[in-house]
């Protein structure tokens, strides 16, 4: 473990010397790891990093702030998967809509997804939401069964149902 400083603040950080041509940093879970090549010497890579130091010290502090990922427990999977079980007996009869297939998954970029086979994905992050977000993404999920775009007309069919569905939608964000 090397250590720079800037200002008052002491960064600490790892140096992976690998057979690469330039020196690059990488910030992981908090972690400095400088990949550096093979040859280079380390008074070499400590003069780079510490031209990084404000950069690094602005960064880390960021990532110190952004709030951490709560873990998914079994109990809240269940819990997850029932309150989306219920949803859907709720409102696939209510729109007269049928998914063929409903998974829980975790899945990075939206909280549900739907494809064209009607396939209903549903994030297992979820699990953290309350019932009624989790109530929400099911609705939107079937609503799209309707109507595959966001237009007004899709809008309006989430709002049918769900009448305060934009204060659940902001505990999305
Ligand atoms: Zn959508």
């Amino acid at each position: 473990m090397e250590i720079i400083q800037y200002g008052d603040k002491k960064i600490t950080y790892k140096i992976q010397k690998k057979k690469i041509k330039n020196l690059y940093i990488q910030i992981k879970n908090g972690e400095v790891i400088v990949k550096a090549p093979n040859k280079m010497k380390e008074k070499n890579i400590q003069e780079i990093v510490q031209k990084k130091a404000k950069w690094l010290k602005e960064t880390l502090e960021k990532e110190q702030q952004k709030p951490k990922e709560e873990p998914i427990t079994p109990q809240k999977l269940e819990n997850l998967k029932s309150t989306v079980q219920m949803a859907i007996k709720k409102y696939a009869n209510y729109l007269k809509v049928y998914p063929n297939k409903i998974r829980i998954k975790d899945i990075k970029y939206a909280w549900g997804s739907c494809s064209s086979n009607r396939n209903i994905t549903i994030n297992a992050k979820l699990a953290n939401k309350s019932k009624e977000a989790i109530e929400y993404v099911v609705l939107h999920e079937l609503c799209h069964l309707k109507e595959m775009n966001h237009s007004t007309k899709f809008w309006n069919l989430v709002e049918y149902c769900m009448s305060d569905y934009k204060i659940y939608r902001k505990e999305l964000r």
